[in-house]
C-alpha cells in the first residue's frame, strides 16, 4: 500500500503529529480516514516506541465500538495509519454543541464504552485514556474507541506509570500507586457524569485543587439527574478500585437497561 492507492479527499482534523483526511481507496472504492503523521515529528519527540505499540494493539482489536485499524505503510515523510472513518467525529464536539446529552443518549453511549471496555479487558488491555476528546462517533451513532495511544497490555505486575489525562485519572493514579485495568471504570464514570452534565466531575481551574478533590472522590450531582443515572455515576466513581461497579454489571444497571435497544 501507498498514497497512489487512494484518492486523498479533505482535511477532516488534525493530531499532535500531523493530519487526518478522509480517503477512497481506488479498487474497492472503500472510504477510509487516512492519519498522516510526520516522521521528523514522531522521532523529534521520541515517539516512535509509543506508536508501535498504539498501532500493535489497535490492529489486534475487532470490535463495533473500537476503530478498525485497516492498515499503514510509510513513505520518507509520513507514517500513514488506514482507519475507519467516523462521519460523525468526535463526541466531545457533540458534548460542546448540545451542552450535554439527554439520558437516552448518553446511557446508549456508556452501554456501548462498557462492551468494548469488556472486549479489551478479555484481552488483558487496559486503556487509561478514556474521554471525550478519543471517542468518534459514525453514522449510526456508534461509538468508536479512536485513541490507544496510552494503552497498554497488562503484564503480570501491575501498573505505576502515570498518564492519562487529569480530569479523567483516579485517586490510584493520583497518588502514585499500583493500578490496573479498573482505572478504566473510574473513567467510565468521569464519562457519564460530563455527557450528562456537560462538564468533568472534579474540574478546577488548577492541576493540585483538581487532584485533591479525586483523591478525596469530591463531587456533587446535579438535580436534575434522574435516580438512575447517579447510582451507576456513585457505583463507578469509587474511592477503592475493588468497589467499583464491573463491567458485566454496568451492562446490566438499571440505567443502561431502560434505554437498551429493543
Ligand atoms: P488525532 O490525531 O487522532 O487526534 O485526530 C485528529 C482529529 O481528526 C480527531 O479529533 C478527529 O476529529 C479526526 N479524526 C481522526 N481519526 C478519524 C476517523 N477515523 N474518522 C473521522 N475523523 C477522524
Amino acid at each position: 500500500m501507498s498514497l497512489k492507492n487512494f484518492d486523498v479527499g479533505r482535511g477532516i482534523g488534525k493530531g499532535q503529529f500531523g493530519r487526518v483526511f478522509i480517503a477512497r481507496e481506488k479498487t474497492s472504492g472503500y472510504i477510509v480516514a487516512l492519519k498522516m503523521l510526520s516522521i521528523e515529528e514522531l522521532i523529534k519527540s521520541n515517539s516512535e516506541k509509543q506508536l508501535r505499540r498504539e498501532v500493535e494493539i489497535q490492529a489486534n482489536l475487532r470490535h463495533p465500538n473500537i476503530l478498525r485499524l485497516l492498515g499503514h505503510f510509510h513513505d520518507d515523510i509520513f507514517f500513514v495509519l488506514i482507519l475507519e472513518y467516523a462521519a460523525k467525529g468526535e463526541l466531545y464536539k457533540q458534548l460542546v454543541k448540545s451542552g450535554r446529552l439527554k439520558e437516552k443518549k448518553a446511557s446508549r453511549y456508556i452501554a456501548q464504552m462498557a462492551e468494548a471496555l469488556s472486549y479489551i479487558h478479555k484481552k488483558h488491555v487496559i486503556h487509561r485514556d478514556i474521554k471525550p476528546e478519543n471517542l468518534l462517533i459514525d453514522l449510526n451513532d456508534e461509538i468508536k474507541i479512536a485513541d490507544f495511544g496510552w494503552s497498554v497490555h497488562t503484564p503480570s505486575q501491575r501498573r505505576k506509570t502515570f498518564c492519562g489525562t487529569l480530569d479523567y485519572i483516579p485517586p490510584e493514579m493520583v497518588e502514585g500507586k499500583e493500578h490496573d485495568e479498573k482505572i478504566d471504570l473510574w473513567s467510565l464514570g468521569v464519562l457519564c457524569y460530563e455527557l450528562l452534565t456537560g462538564t468533568a466531575p472534579f474540574e478546577e481551574p488548577g492541576n493540585t485543587a483538581t487532584y485533591k478533590r479525586i483523591a478525596k472522590v469530591e463531587f456533587t450531582l446535579p438535580d436534575h439527574l434522574s435516580y438512575d443515572a447517579r447510582d451507576l455515576i456513585n457505583s463507578l466513581l469509587q474511592r477503592d478500585p475493588k468497589r467499583r461497579l464491573p463491567l458485566k454489571d454496568v451492562l446490566k444497571h438499571p440505567w443502561i437497561r431502560k434505554y437498551k435497544k429493543a
